[in-house]
């Protein structure tokens, strides 16, 4: 079977980023935030659990999840976040798996933010790659993209393990620091790498 590099990194990291060079370089990507959010699209397959769950007002008239109220339900009530990943994550993991088991390449990558805080992905992959960046070059690029508050933006980071925790488990460590040139080139880099050590004969 083909091996797996499992992405990962805080918010506004650039696993994205990362990730879309990686597809230039011909390598299948599997990425679990994309794959939430269809599953949570218009007619998404966790459209009808959530329905059921969590009642027809957090679906909006497309058929999609109603993004901006479920985020402020689970916000001010765990038991509702607990419910909601209960539903999620067994569909996020199957879609996962299938996409998986299709790739071809001489190495996968699957992005997964919280990589290591969740064993049923830790455990599919053989290597992990961080991609780190110092805090306030991530707040930057957070406020930048969204329109968030600098307090807004600490406060996620908060809850996300510290960059010390991640760097201390990584296997490898892209720094993105930098601009996207130098991301781009320690992408290749670790492409050679996995290309080296990780590529059966296909
Ligand atoms: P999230 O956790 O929110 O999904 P992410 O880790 O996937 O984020 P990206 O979306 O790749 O991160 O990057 C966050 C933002 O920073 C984006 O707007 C991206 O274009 C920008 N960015 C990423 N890397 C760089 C870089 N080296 N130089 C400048 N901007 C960058």
């Amino acid at each position: 079977p083909i091996e797996i590099v499992g992405l990962t990194g805080g918010i506004g990291s650039g696993k994205t980023a990362a990730a879309n060079h990686f597809a230039a370089l011909g390598i299948p990507v599997v990425d679990t935030d994309l794959i939430a959010h269809q599953l949570t699209g218009p007619g998404g397959a966790a459209m009808p659990a959530i329905a059921a769950s969590f009642g027809a007002d957090l679906v909006s008239a497309s058929g999609a999840l109603d993004r901006a109220r479920m985020r402020a339900l689970v916000f001010a009530d765990t038991s509702c976040r607990r419910k909601l990943e209960s539903v999620l994550h067994p569909l996020i993991h199957a879609e996962s798996m299938r996409q998986l088991a299709v790739a071809r390449g001489p190495y996968a990558m699957l992005v997964v933010p919280l990589l290591f805080e969740t064993s049923a992905y830790l455990t599919l992959v053989r290597r992990s790659l961080l991609v780190d960046c110092p805090e306030e070059v991530q707040l930057a690029r957070v406020q930048a993209r969204s329109g968030l508050s600098a307090d807004a933006v600490r406060a996620i980071m908060a809850a996300q393990m510290t960059r010390a925790q991640r760097l201390a488990l990584a296997d490898d460590v892209i720094d993105n620091g930098g601009t996207l040139a130098a991301l781009q080139l320690q992408v290749e880099a670790k492409h050679q790498y996995y290309l080296a050590n990780l590529a059966h004969g296909q």
